[in-house]
């Protein structure tokens, strides 16, 4: 089986998308409950809590773009933002690296550790 590779920013981007729709799916259990004031109570201040991280997961993301390098991708010639050393495209999903020595290699997330840097300079001094 092939694995699928997705953009990072896309990956926040749908995981902030569930947070949301979580906090709402949490909120209507709330309104099941509502002989029971705080257990309804608590479904509705724990939904908000769900929404309320999605909305700094959406700021992160805003933060997160400005540091992103724009790049065509060379396989669909779409833009598309890189964020590390490698990547993956935000539209067909091919693997980016910004890292000569990386290139052709295996994509492979372990690349954006810190780990992975050190080894990699021990190796080649
Ligand atoms: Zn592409």
């Amino acid at each position: 089986m092939e694995l699928r590779y997705s953009s990072k920013i896309n990956k926040i981007r749908s995981f902030a998308f569930w947070l949301i729709f979580g906090g709402i799916g949490v909120m209507y259990i709330g309104l099941i409950f509502k002989e029971t004031t705080w257990l309804m109570a608590l479904f509705m201040i724990l939904g908000m809590c769900f929404v309320g991280l999605s909305t700094l997961v959406y700021f992160w993301i805003g933060m997160l773009s400005t540091r992103t390098i724009q790049i065509i991708c060379p396989s669909c010639e779409k833009p598309t933002k890189m964020l590390g050393r490698v990547d993956a495209c935000m539209h067909c999903n091919q693997p980016l690296t910004m890292d000569k020595t990386l290139e052709g290699e295996e994509f492979d997330e372990k690349y954006n550790s810190k780990r992975y840097k050190k080894n990699k300079t021990q190796q080649q001094s």
